[in-house]
């Protein structure tokens, strides 16, 4: 017997319904290029949404045509990431970070027929955008301008989609093979939104009397879904335009109330310093939760922003493949009275899913592997936001277990109250003697370091061991210190076997697009081709 419900389609025009009736007043905020604030409201920003659906249909664009945005964070950018699907047409960020011929690759793969760019980035889409099927190029606060006030907002009808219709695309950052693309469908993505949306202590909790800054870049996997998650509950945006810089970020803080802000670790990290070089400095009372995810984010940060400035870091894991946010690490109510550091351990793990999402943790030969916080495997994950495959991509059946579940490459152990607890990406795990050495728990010890600013570690090959660890550290300025201090002070924690042989100091961690920890780029610095046995340098 089938339930007598309406067949509702999960489609992101009622996002835009939804705002523009409950939350038309409130603010979205960008900071412009010169650092002045501009400041819009959902009414305006959704009447531009539907003018710019209208304007693409004007173009001649037909029902999941994909139009591409290559720009910074700002309230334009927010009205694509309404406005296009709205329309019917598929949303496809391009990372501005990227080289132009990836980008000249990853346009041409998804067909994109439109782009939308901001004017500082107009060099960079001429050095590629020959080479790509793009008919119409919309340059933000110029030809983008005219066409939105050539047309009437008035004259958008819901185009009334099938939820499974794809709303958006996003390429993997991928460091091995070709950028591969994710196609989010409405459904997933409104589904992704109320998982997000979700209290505590799965979903972020975050309502509608917060002030949101998202620092993640548009162009990073939904931007982690922000503008979707703000647009459903009506709460307060800030976009900082192109100043991601520390300093441009605390300001944007403390002038716009901001409480609810998410980032990479590298972003947070930088925040970190500055705060500790200027204590009192900036005003950052109404801050609730500052979200990292991207990487592990280290538990000397996470106690450091709680310890010397009251604030709370949340850690998130996702993918691109994921929409992306799959889990949180935010504390069980059982854990709220326990001491700081047990509390720090927790929120150092990359926590339990969002509700929807499944989890298990599989070893080579298939066989689920118990959560004892010991027994390490790949993780593997199914849910309504993650993807079924890639876009227009031969050869992807790897990624799926037969039973239909996503292999994420991430190789963890699970913690016994489900909390994921990531080792390595599998390509980053260092084997040695036959075991495995996790590279993200050696970089957070030596994070926690006074003296070190950031550490990556890498393998090594090594004659009698197969791999060693090597690790590439960057001092805080002022700051020495010695690869024999740095092993010492690594000794209490780890086992012998573990400790790196090899420290390099470097002025900078190469990072990727996205702000990880780069390690293809570091294997190529340390390992020569002919790759000699490591070497204790200090
Ligand atoms: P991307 O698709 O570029 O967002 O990369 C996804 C990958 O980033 C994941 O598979 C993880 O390896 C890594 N990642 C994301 N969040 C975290 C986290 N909180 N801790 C450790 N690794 C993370």
């Amino acid at each position: 017997m089938n339930g007598l419900m309406m067949d509702y389609q999960l489609t992101l025009p009622s996002l835009l319904r939804r705002a523009e009736q409950y939350s038309g007043s409130k603010e979205i905020v960008t900071r412009l290029p010169d650092k002045s604030f501009y400041r819009t409201t959902y009414a305006e920003s959704c009447r531009r949404s539907r003018a710019l659906a209208v304007a693409l249909q004007t173009l001649g664009l037909q029902r999941g045509d994909r139009v591409a945005t290559l720009c910074w964070n700002h309230h334009q950018h927010h009205e694509a990431y309404l406005g296009i699907p709205s329309g019917g047409f598929v949303l496809h960020t391009l990372n501005l970070r990227l080289h132009p011929n990836d980008l000249a690759y990853i346009a041409t793969h998804a067909g994109d027929r439109v782009v939308i760019v901001d004017k500082s980035l107009v060099p960079l889409l001429e050095q590629f955008v020959d080479r790509t099927p793009i008919e119409h190029v919309l340059v933000v606060e110029d030809s983008y301008e005219e066409l939105l006030s050539s047309v009437d907002a008035d004259a958008w009808r819901d185009p009334e989609l099938d939820e499974n219709e794809a709303a958006a695309m996003c390429y993997t950052s991928g460091t091995t093979g070709r950028p591969k693309g994710v196609l989010y469908s409405h459904r997933s993505t409104m589904l992704h939104t109320l998982g997000v949306a979700a209290g505590n202590p799965m979903g972020l909790g975050v309502s509608e009397s917060d002030v949101i800054l998202p620092v993640v870049p548009m162009f990073h996997a939904n931007a982690w879904g922000y503008p979707y998650l703000a647009t459903m509950i009506g709460s307060k945006l800030v976009y900082p335009g192109p100043h991601l810089d520390p300093e441009s970020l605390l300001d944007a803080f403390e002038r716009e109330g901001v409480t609810w802000t998410a980032g990479v670790p590298t972003i947070w990290l930088g925040i970190l310093g500055l705060l500790d070089a200027n204590p009192g400095k900036w005003d950052l009372s109404k801050m609730k939760g500052m979200l990292v995810g991207g990487s592990a984010a280290p538990r000397a940060m996470i106690a450091g922003f709680k310890q010397r400035h009251g604030l709370n870091v949340v850690h998130g894991w996702g993918m691109t493949e994921t929409s992306p946010v799959a889990s949180t690490a935010q504390l069980p109510g059982e854990l709220s009275e326990a001491d700081e550091e047990t509390q720090f351990d927790y929120i150092a793990m990359q926590g339990r899913p969002l509700p929807l999402v499944e989890l298990r943790n599989r070893d080579a030969e298939g066989k689920t592997l118990p959560w004892d916080g010991e027994s390490m495997g790949e993780l593997e994950i199914r849910g309504p936001w993650i993807a079924a495959g890639y876009y227009d991509t031969p050869d992807q059946a790897e990624r799926w277990t037969e039973d239909g579940w996503f292999k994420t490459g991430d190789v963890v152990a699970m913690h016994p109250r489900g909390f994921i607890m990531i080792k390595d990406r599998s390509k980053d795990v260092i084997k040695s003697g036959g075991e495995w050495i996790s590279s993200v728990e050696l970089e957070n010890a030596l994070m926690a370091h006074p003296a070190i600013a950031e550490a990556a570690v890498i393998a090594v090959p090594d004659a009698k061991w197969d791999e060693r660890p090597l690790a590439a550290v960057v001092l805080r300025e002022g700051q020495t210190a010695t690869a024999d201090e740095l092993r010492q002070f690594l000794a209490p924690s780890f086992a012998k076997w573990w400790l790196p042989e090899r420290f390099e100091f470097v002025a900078e961690i190469p990072k990727t697009s996205v702000g990880k920890f780069r390690k293809t780029e570091l294997r190529e610095m340390f390992v020569p081709a002919d790759a000699p046995s490591p070497v204790a340098t200090s």
